[in-house]
């Protein structure tokens, strides 16, 4: 998608960014709040220097891999994933061999047939044949209520290992409850489904999915285990190093 903003501006990609969410409100693809849930994105990266940092680049392997050798691995997307990255989720799909479920919190037929049809548009232009769920609810997620508790029993129902990127953190904990593994991409380490989720990966999703389209599957070389905890601390950590060097700068 086409930028006036010049590649060489320093804030260029959160720009880029920016531009396709409102290209994707502009063709109905977003709910009403998705703007001010990208902003809150948007500050953690800041922070965390809109870079990978190491233990988000090891969840990205160990995610990988998990989704690599799961028997029905899904990814679920919803607006703001299907506006910032959606090429990225397909390919990743394509890669791994799995459907992809378009799977939102407020669920209208509108936004589910814009965000259905952005992404057959997008398998066609890639030349992929990725399989999209979600136009066909047949079963719901427990413990949820009303529209957003909607899903396919082909899809998120039977999926032992889910991607969900930008997830509600209700969502979240419901899916773990089901006893799924759900690998999470949350720039907030701070969040419920960052807390609540099997793997979290504190990056931000079109640098993590670029990533992940560049690791090899079954390359994991490294023997360490994933700690959720630790992995979260990381983050964090990262963070409040992020303030106090950008204070410092400041001073000087
Ligand atoms: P929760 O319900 O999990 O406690 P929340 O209410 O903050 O979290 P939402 O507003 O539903 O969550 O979702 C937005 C989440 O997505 C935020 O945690 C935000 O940091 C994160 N986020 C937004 N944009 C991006 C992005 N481009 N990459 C990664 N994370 C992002």
């Amino acid at each position: 998608m086409d930028h006036a903003a010049d590649p060489s501006h320093p804030r260029y990609r959160s720009l880029l960014m920016r531009h396709r969410l409102e290209v994707a409100a502009k063709k109905g693809m977003l709910a009403d709040s998705a703007l001010i849930a990208h902003g809150r994105g948007e500050a953690y990266d800041y922070l965390l220097g809109e870079t990978t940092i190491p233990s988000a680049d090891f969840a990205t392997r160990v995610a990988l891999e998990t989704l690599a050798s799961a028997t029905h691995p899904v990814l679920s997307v919803n607006g703001n994933v299907v506006a910032l990255a959606g090429d990225e989720m397909l390919r990743l799909a394509h890669k791994l061999d799995c459907p992809l479920e378009v799977n939102i919190f407020y669920r209208t037929p509108k936004r589910m047939e814009a965000l259905l049809s952005d992404l057959n548009e997008r398998n066609e232009r890639l030349g992929i044949d990725v399989e999209i769920l979600g136009a066909n609810p047949d079963a719901t997620i427990p413990g949820l209520k009303g529209p957003r508790a909607k899903c396919e029993s082909k899809g998120i129902l039977q999926a032992d290992v889910l991607l969900v990127p930008l997830e509600d953190g209700d969502r979240c904990e419901a899916l773990v409850a089901m006893g799924k593994t759900v690998i999470v991409i949350d720039l907030n380490p701070l969040s419920r489904s960052s807390r609540g989720g099997s793997i979290t990966i504190v990056d931000e999703l079109s640098r993590c999915l670029e990533n992940m389209l560049e690791m090899n599957v079954g390359d994991s070389s490294s023997t360490k285990k994933y700690d959720h905890h630790q992995t979260l601390q990381a983050a964090l950590d990262s963070i409040v190093e992020g303030m106090k060097s950008k204070f410092s700068e400041q001073k000087e």
